[in-house]
């Protein structure tokens, strides 16, 4: 069972070898009393029924694979992407792990977030020594500008108090006074990674803000701020502001980890890098406007600039496609007075002239999808903009009020008559929707896969292949450095869509002197 050192083998190949093979076959049959393959087979037929779907639906007390993550996560994202700043995190040190796991495997970079290890004693004494030793400690090891605290569920629980717990480290020396520490409660027991990233980016609008706002006059400083929101492909950061600068307009991108992301491997390690600064938060509420990329999930933050920064905050829609882009530009020229620039209505052009090379191949076909509100509203409109039909929609963590505007989107279009719409339900709900209502595609985050895999287990015409598009990718490279916002976005997903049918068409008609109607390369 050794390795040989000229000739390492990873786990695909290494267990595939008959020692491995037999002791798995050993451990299932002594150990674990496995259950026989003709019942494993005849329970996942029945799966696969409408019968079981129906059941399924009414499951009520087990969620499975949730299509979600929870809050702090998302706010440890959201601390990640200001200048100089650490994710700390006040609770258990696995779900900090977990977190930064997390982190690695999607975007192939270390990912810098202490926890201060709440353990046994502190679930019963409650954790404040912990934060002042890791206040203290953390400041002192790493040198951050900022530390930014969220709350793991082990501190919620219990009900330590944030705003406490910092007060009393800063009255006892454990950090100066004026050392910038925004914080955000995060429960992961209710809401997710979306609600995390609010709750985090609210924390820190108020700790900079609140009660600073005499000078503040909005619009004094000419800019727009820009919210992207729990936002991972790193291309829809450097999008935004090639669009802004592209028009010439003044911004401030409130929350960009693009950098610290995606550092170069140059030989200098950094565990800070970009970020926006905390000048530019305090200036924040100066400008003319906050819009919020992902309004769906930003309704602290929101509600906090409408009432403290008194911006109206205009309602946008995530500029995922088409439309929702040209309502985006034409929002930002209204609110800055710069035109739209010439090299934006140009890409715009060129898309459109994609949108129609590739309307013959998109047209009619159909899609499951699943994800983020923001992501799944963005990418069902611009599905129908290409002429396909987004057939199921699932969002977990989505509120009545989105799930019935995203039936009235729905209902505006032709090619939106056939879908359902599914909130609060689980991969487990959307692998029944993939065999009872079968589409062509689906389109998801990674752990779509082993739906992909089960519907293929079925037969290949029950197959319903994966198209990567969301978070966590764990399982495909460099993803994550695409852009899915903007005329720029909507390229690289249409190019996405239309070669993954086109792939399916060779695949399809690959078997010689059976499917291979003909000699042209394109069937
Ligand atoms: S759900 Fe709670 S316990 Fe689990 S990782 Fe998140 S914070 Fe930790």
């Amino acid at each position: 069972m050794s390795q040989v050192v000229d000739d390492i083998k990873p786990s695909y190949p290494l267990f595939r070898q008959e020692e491995y093979t037999d002791t798995l076959k050993n451990k299932q049959e002594l150990f674990e009393e496995k259950v026989p393959q003709d019942k494993i087979e005849a329970t996942f037929q029945w799966t696969t029924t409408e019968e079981y779907k129906e059941i399924n639906f009414n499951r009520e007390a087990l969620t499975v694979n949730p299509a979600k993550a929870c809050q702090p996560l998302g706010s440890v994202l959201c601390a990640l992407g200001f200048e100089k700043t650490l994710p700390y995190v006040h609770g258990s040190q696995g779900c900090v792990a977990y977190f930064r796991t997390y982190f690695n495997r999607h975007f192939k970079e270390p990912v810098a977030c202490v926890s201060d290890s709440m353990t046994e004693d502190a679930a019963v004494f409650g954790g404040q020594k912990n934060m002042f030793d890791g206040l203290e400690n953390a400041k002192a090891l790493y040198k951050p500008e900022m530390i930014a605290v969220s709350t793991t569920c082990m501190a919620e629980v219990i009900g330590d108090d944030l705003n406490a717990f910092i007060g009393n480290a800063k009255k006892e020396g454990h950090i100066e006074q004026d050392f910038p520490t925004p914080f955000a409660h995060t429960p992961s027991f209710v809401g997710s990674h979306t609600t995390g990233w609010d709750n985090m980016f609210e924390g820190i609008q108020r700790y900079f803000t609140l009660n600073h706002m005499e000078d503040k006059e909005v619009g004094s400083n000419g800019k727009i701020n820009i919210v992207p929101g729990f936002e991972t492909y790193l291309g829809n950061y450097r999008v935004m502001k090639r669009m802004m600068e592209e028009m010439g307009v003044e911004y401030s991108l409130l929350c960009d980890p693009s950098e610290v992301l995606d550092t170069p491997a140059d030989g200098e390690y950094r565990m800070f890098d970009g970020g926006t600064t905390i000048d530019e938060v305090k200036d924040a509420p100066n400008a003319i406007d906050t819009l919020f990329l992902q309004p769906w999930q930003s309704v602290k933050s929101r509600k906090f600039t409408k009432n403290t920064w008194k911006q109206p905050a205009t309602d946008v829609q995530i500029p995922m496609g088409l439309e929702a882009t040209d309502a985006f530009l034409m929002k930002v020229s209204e609110l800055t007075g710069k035109p739209i620039s010439e090299s934006l209505t140009r890409e715009r052009g060129i898309l459109v002239d994609m949108m129609t090379d590739s309307h013959a191949w998109l047209h009619g076909k159909k899609f499951g999808l699943y994800g983020d509100a923001d992501f799944v509203m963005g990418m069902a409109k611009f599905l129908m903009e290409l002429g396909a039909e987004p057939t199921q929609i699932l969002c977990n963590h989505a509120n009545k009020r989105w799930k019935k505007a995203m039936e009235k989107v729905l209902s505006e279009s032709p090619y939106g008559q056939n879908s359902e719409v599914h909130i609060g339900k689980d991969l487990w709900h959307f692998r029944s929707l993939m065999f009872t209502n079968k589409p062509d595609f689906m389109i998801g985050n990674s752990y779509g896969k082993f739906i992909q895999r089960d519907t293929l287990h079925k037969g290949k015409e029950h197959e319903v292949p994966l198209i990567r598009i969301g978070f966590p990718i764990f399982d495909r490279h460099h993803m994550h450095r695409d852009t899915t916002l903007g005329y720029e976005g909507a390229i690289y997903m249409l190019k996405t869509l239309v070669n993954s049918v086109l792939e399916r068409l060779d695949e399809e008609t690959r078997g010689m002197g059976t499917t291979d109607y003909n000699y042209d390369l394109v069937r």
